[in-house]
């Protein structure tokens, strides 16, 4: 995965959550990425992309909030994913197409039937790209029908709380 710079370089801005939890997401971005999942297993292969959205701080901390998600051409079988470089351009045209002030908060991938958890090369995937605290990755198991967010610490990953809003609520 390539590194994150834009993270690092994340504009945060004050806004109190309504409910404490290190994540939001946009109805319509879990949405894309359950569908994608489901037509990676279809194919008996892992997807992935990355999460755009916005970082806030309020009283408790920082937290993410996720609008959308971006993806490109993908080399992925039934235990691996990466993105492919050639296609790099799709995952930037992708980008360039949002229509808000994003930064990358974090990436998710699935798993075939394994359960959502953070494996050793998921781990140093995510901790290449995302160094500080703030980064999140998203586990999701189309066959299971599980779905888990993790976000960095120092031990790495471990397990983060989520929301999911619903797209008609003021939240982001
Ligand atoms: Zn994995």
């Amino acid at each position: 995965m390539p590194r994150i710079t834009q993270h690092t370089e994340a504009r945060v801005t004050d806004r109190k959550r309504m409910v404490n939890a290190d994540i939001f997401f946009s109805e319509s971005a879990v949405c894309d990425i359950i569908a994608h999942a489901d037509k990676g297993a279809s194919e008996n292969a892992e997807v992935m992309g990355l999460l755009a959205g916005r970082v806030h701080r309020d009283e408790k901390g920082t937290y993410a909030v996720v609008e959308r998600t971006v993806t490109s051409g993908l080399l992925s079988d039934a235990v691996s994913v990466r993105f492919d470089h050639s296609d790099m351009g799709t995952l930037f045209d992708a980008l360039d197409d949002l229509d808000f002030e994003y930064v990358i908060v974090g990436w998710y991938h699935s798993h075939l039937g394994i359960g959502c958890f953070m494996s050793d090369t998921d781990a140093a995937t995510h901790g290449s790209a995302f160094s500080d605290d703030t980064g999140f990755a998203l586990v999701i198991d189309p066959i299971r029908e599980e779905l888990k967010v993790f976000k960095s610490s120092k031990d790495g990953p471990k397990e983060a709380s989520m929301v999911i809003m619903d797209d008609h609520t003021q939240m982001a």
